[in-house]
């Protein structure tokens, strides 16, 4: 089933969600003690930026920008890996915008993310329950956000309710898995998730993993493991972005 049809208008939501976050480098304080009310007044007086250029742009995401992502068709998955789409290649502008949500806390990339998702049919309205894949607890308080869940809640508008970060937990720290052999992969993440809640949350239903990044697949691949293991019905998954390895 192709990810994307012909791109659609930008809902006019997305373009009034104009207020404008900045941040020093190395400033690892959560957002909610850096965002001034002040700063937030004085930014209806600025010109709309493109969150990934930066020139002036009536659009969080300028049609240059906007231009330049390589949407994907039809999924990847390999060979005992539950099936996975992504919405598009990871690539610029969308490989800086989730950087910088991921290692900044930089929220004020999430309007350009979604004018990204709006031009996608994301589809899995049949899944039960959506299933952001879970940071470890260290690396979240380092963090102060979990993307995945971000990304989710902007994929999924409308079932907020589905949404569920309290069915799975990571509870280590795990390295990336590009480079890794298939053997040295499995050792990082063995053991690395679990049920955080009852099997009986999960039994027979349709679930969908949602993550930022599909690299290797490995991750997506164990989540989905460790879901079946527990009686789930079946199990696919849906990313932002996908490495084009
Ligand atoms: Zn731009």
């Amino acid at each position: 089933m192709p990810l994307c049809h012909v791109p659609r208008p930008l809902p006019t939501a997305f373009i009034g969600y104009s207020l404008v976050f900045t941040k020093e480098k190395d400033d690892n304080r959560p957002m909610n003690e850096k965002f001034s009310p002040l700063f937030a007044v004085l930014t209806l007086f600025l010109p709309e930026r493109c969150r990934a250029c930066h020139r002036p742009s009536a659009t969080a995401l300028c049609p240059d920008c906007l231009a330049a992502v390589t949407y994907c068709g039809e999924g990847k998955s390999d060979a005992g890996e539950p099936p996975c789409r992504s919405l598009c290649l990871y690539q610029q502008p969308v490989a800086g915008l989730i950087h910088r949500l991921k290692y900044t806390a930089d929220r004020g990339v999430l309007p350009a993310l979604a004018a990204i998702a709006a031009r996608c049919d994301i589809g899995d309205e049949e899944a039960d329950l959506i299933i952001p894949v879970p940071l470890y607890a260290d690396r979240l308080k380092q963090r102060g956000l979990n993307q995945s869940l971000l990304l989710a809640q902007l994929l999924f508008p409308r079932r907020r309710w589905a949404i569920r970060n309290d069915i799975l937990i990571r509870h280590r720290p795990t390295t990336p898995q590009t480079g890794l052999s298939g053997a040295a992969r499995r050792q990082n993440l063995g053991d690395a998730f679990s049920l955080a809640s009852k099997s009986e949350v999960i039994h027979g239903k349709r679930l969908l993993l949602v993550d930022d990044v599909r690299t290797t697949g490995s991750t997506l691949a164990e989540c989905g493991r460790v879901l079946l293991a527990h009686g789930a019905g079946s199990v696919s998954c849906l990313t932002f972005a996908r490495v084009d390895l």
